[in-house]
């Protein structure tokens, strides 16, 4: 079966021809998926009753089925479970704010790296989703509430650069104007600091913001609650991120869940000041979210903030939405320990 949903245009014009069709079908097929979001080949009916057979014998489109819709009592922020065809389970969530309707997406099913803090790693990796999956979560919840993604962050369930080929894939498709349509500004790539791959993103030209989570400025502590840290020390990250940065003249956002006692002390405020004073860039304050099994108490985020503010770093609170359906950062789960 042909991984359609994923594929770049000239593909599909490919693939398509291959078939004998012409390529005027091809672009036909490539608006339905993507332009018009539909969900099966029996949606798309100005082509032929037998192509359309055709297709769903050659082709999966990838459709995620809608397992668990839950919805936030206190600001109305709405969490996606949805099943991949095999099973695999993952989830998204939906924010309204006054801009426009944020999404956040998965990228793995589970994770491998290990953070402390963190639920979506708890069970390890199970599998990376393809770029189709990807995309599918932000049209799957198109169509569920009727209402437009205008903002995507791929900060859901797993790593971003781990998953790398389809991570690019998806943002390829989603920014194509013919496809999803999407401006690369209204999308956020976040990391926790796998340095080739912030390098190499640095290179491919697609205008998103990268999102780095710091989560603490010393590489003792950082090693401590990020195990990732160990193989790309803070240093090396920080350059990285300095070129994507020049590369691409996109403000790197950097992302510090502040745990009480463990990274929120006036002492890491300072090496913050340290390591960011005067940087064009803009550091995202988390008050770190409960997580089952996981102690860690949230630290005063406007205390630290003013802290920051003192040695000329841009801070902004991140809100905590979902709280109440475990939907906040940190808080979606692998639950697929056990499938087969
Ligand atoms: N793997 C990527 C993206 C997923 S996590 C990354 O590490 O950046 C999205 C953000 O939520 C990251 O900054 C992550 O560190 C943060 N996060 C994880 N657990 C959290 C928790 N319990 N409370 C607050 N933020 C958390």
């Amino acid at each position: 079966m042909v991984d359609i949903k994923s594929m770049y245009k000239p593909e599909v014009i490919s693939f398509m021809e291959e078939m004998g069709e012409k390529k005027f079908r091809a672009t036909q097929l490539f608006e339905w998926m993507h332009k018009k979001r539909a969900a099966s080949f029996d949606d798309m009916t100005n082509l032929s009753l037998s192509l359309r057979e055709t297709l769903k014998e050659k082709a999966t489109l990838d459709t995620l089925e809608k397992v668990q819709v839950l919805e936030s009592k206190t600001d109305g922020t709405r969490k996606y479970l949805f099943k991949a065809s095999d099973g695999a389970l993952i989830e998204s969530v939906m924010m309204r704010y006054s801009y426009g309707v944020s999404l956040c997406v998965s990228s793995q099913v589970g994770c491998a790296m290990g953070c402390s803090f963190c639920a979506s790693t708890v069970n390890g990796l199970d599998r990376n989703l393809t770029a189709g999956e990807i995309l599918e979560q932000v049209y799957g919840v198109e169509r569920d509430s009727g209402e437009r993604v205008s903002h995507v962050v791929v900060m859901g369930m797993g790593e971003p650069f781990a998953n790398y080929e389809n991570l690019i894939r998806f943002l390829r498709l989603i920014t194509d104007p013919e496809a999803g349509g999407l401006g690369a500004r209204n999308i956020t790539v976040s990391t926790c600091g796998i340095v080739p791959g912030i390098l190499r993103f640095a290179e491919e030209k697609i205008p998103v913001t990268l999102a780095l989570s710091l989560h603490a400025s010393d590489q003792a502590e950082r090693e401590r609650i990020m195990p990732v840290a160990r193989k790309y020390p803070l240093p090396e990250v920080l350059s990285a991120c300095d070129e994507y940065f020049n590369k691409t003249g996109r403000r790197v956002t950097y992302e510090y869940a502040l745990i009480d006692g463990v990274n929120d002390t006036d002492e890491d405020a300072r090496r913050m000041g340290e390591l960011l004073g005067g940087k064009n860039c803009h550091v995202n304050l988390i008050p770190v979210n409960p997580v089952d099994g996981k102690e860690y108490r949230p630290g005063n985020a406007s205390r630290f903030k003013n802290k920051l503010e003192n040695y000329r770093i841009n801070a902004t609170i991140r809100r905590a939405l979902g709280g109440d359906i475990d939907g906040a950062c940190g808080q979606l789960r692998n639950r697929n320990s056990g499938r087969d």
